[in-house]
């Protein structure tokens, strides 16, 4: 079961779908950036992702393999966003690829470890904890539950979910704590009641993530 295949195609159509959901929820994150950040989120994903889109077409005219693939649109977003969010998604993209390198297509199972991969490099780029009020809060509890749905045995879509659900759960598990890191800690107690943006927009990608793999699984 978790060796049905993915097509490269699978990651255009990924990237074409995040960016289309960052210009579609850019004043959403940015509105949640204005709480308790400097209300830049959406703005500097959508920046970002803007510039994915610009080199996408010469990467697939290239053929280039599923690794360049994203680690080109990850050195997009690090070149591009600012804040915090360039670095952190910028090394989450260029590390998906990381256990792919050379590939085509990829089992479910090796997309779980590449956004194991990818999670894993904002949690040691960003060193933030859980309980910091940080995308580490949706990231982690997604990883581990990509994990331990295969370990259920669930279907890859429901494994999918069941990742995007642990993502929300941790989203809102931080909601009422004061932020540990980033610019929302300046506020101290006043962050209190606030979505963090890192982690509504975590939640957001994943969910892409989910719904593109509808339409090749
Ligand atoms: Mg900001």
């Amino acid at each position: 079961m978790y060796d049905v295949l993915i097509p490269k195609a699978y990651f255009v159509k990924l990237l074409e779908n995040l960016a289309a959901m960052v210009e579609e929820q850019k004043d959403y994150l940015t509105h949640l950036d204005a709480q308790i950040g400097d209300s830049d989120h959406g703005v500097n994903l959508s920046i970002g992702f803007r510039e994915v889109m610009k080199k996408l077409p010469d990467l697939v005219a290239q053929d280039v393999d599923i690794a360049t693939l994203l680690k080109k649109s990850g050195m997009s977003l690090l070149s591009r966003v600012g804040g915090a969010s360039g670095p952190l998604y910028g090394s989450l993209f260029m590390k998906l690829g990381a256990p792919v390198a050379g590939k085509n297509e990829v089992t479910f199972a090796e997309l779980c470890e590449m956004i194991k991969s990818g999670i894993d490099a904002v949690v040691s780029r960003g060193k933030a904890e859980l309980g910091d009020k940080t995308m580490v809060d949706a990231l982690l509890p997604a990883r581990d539950a990509l994990f331990a749905g295969m370990e259920e045995g669930l279907k890859p879509l429901d494994v999918m979910e069941k990742a995007v659900a642990a993502a929300e759960a941790g989203r809102d598990s931080v909601v009422d704590k004061v932020a540990k890191k980033g610019r929302a800690m300046r506020l101290g107690e006043r962050a209190i009641g606030h979505v963090d943006p890192g982690t509504a927009s975590s939640c957001l990608f994943l969910r892409v993530f989910t719904d593109t793999l509808k339409e090749f699984v």
